[in-house]
């Protein structure tokens, strides 16, 4: 942009001052095509810090709200999309479903085929979920071997048939060195009434209850 005005200005000022010696006028456009190239290049240069800064503040902010091992959300991310989510629960009154899953047995895999195996379960259980799920639910690994997932404007009839799609997805995935693996699964419905605490708790109990009722199964 500043070359092109200056050239414009300089065009203008050819036809206009022909009185103006030629080499006085040369001079003049080499000082101003200068002044542009240096200008230009230093803010060049501080534009580049402001882009690389910009790219590393967006790989800092994921890096702030997934899980390192899988990807997903992490626990600090949950929380803040189950406030954001129960709000709007809240002022649109549609629903929205919870499920609260956890891997059977994991210390038994930890204990026979050692911890990077384990990780790999972890790893695999992700993938299958996350194939399954609409892109606005919201998957996160809620600790150690506990996922969460929330399902905007979901009713209990499909949150209950996608727990059970995932259910048999898992128990039916062959597993590599490990073999089967299942999972529990806890699910609710948030009320208008529910805070985070609240609906967590109750469905944590569901997981429990599905766990003491032989695990590999759904609570609801
Ligand atoms: P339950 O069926 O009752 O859930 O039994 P469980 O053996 O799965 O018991 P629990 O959920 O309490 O065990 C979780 C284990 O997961 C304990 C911990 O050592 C292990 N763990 C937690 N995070 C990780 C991880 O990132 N990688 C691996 N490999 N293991 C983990
Ligand atoms: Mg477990």
């Amino acid at each position: 942009a500043s070359v092109f005005v200056a050239a414009v200005f300089f065009a203008f000022s050819w036809h206009r001052m022909d009185q103006i010696p030629l080499s006085e006028f040369s001079a003049g456009i080499a000082y101003i095509l200068i002044i542009l190239v240096l200008s230009g290049a230093s803010s060049f240069k501080s534009n580049y810090h402001y882009r690389k800064q910009y790219v590393y503040s967006q790989h800092l902010l994921k890096l702030s709200a997934t899980d390192s091992l899988t990807g997903i959300y992490n626990r600090a991310k949950w929380d803040e999309e189950l406030e954001k989510w129960l709000a709007y629960r809240r002022r649109y009154d549609l629903p929205l479903s919870v499920i609260f899953f956890d891997i059977d047995n994991f210390k038994n895999i930890n204990d026979m085929f050692g911890h990077l195996a384990g990780d790999q379960v972890i790893v695999e259980i992700t993938d299958i979920v996350r194939s399954a799920i609409r892109e606005s639910d919201v998957f996160s690994r809620w600790g150690g071997d506990e996922f969460m997932l929330l399902l905007p404007n979901t009713e209990r009839q499909q949150a209950l048939n996608l727990a059970e799609r995932l259910r048999t997805a898992v128990a039916d995935h062959p597993f590599n060195r490990v073999g089967t693996v299942t999972c529990s699964f806890g699910l609710s419905m948030a009320s208008r009434d529910d805070t985070p605490a609240t609906l967590v708790k109750r469905t944590d109990q569901l997981l429990y209850t599905a766990k003491l009722s032989g695990r590999n199964s759904v609570a609801s």
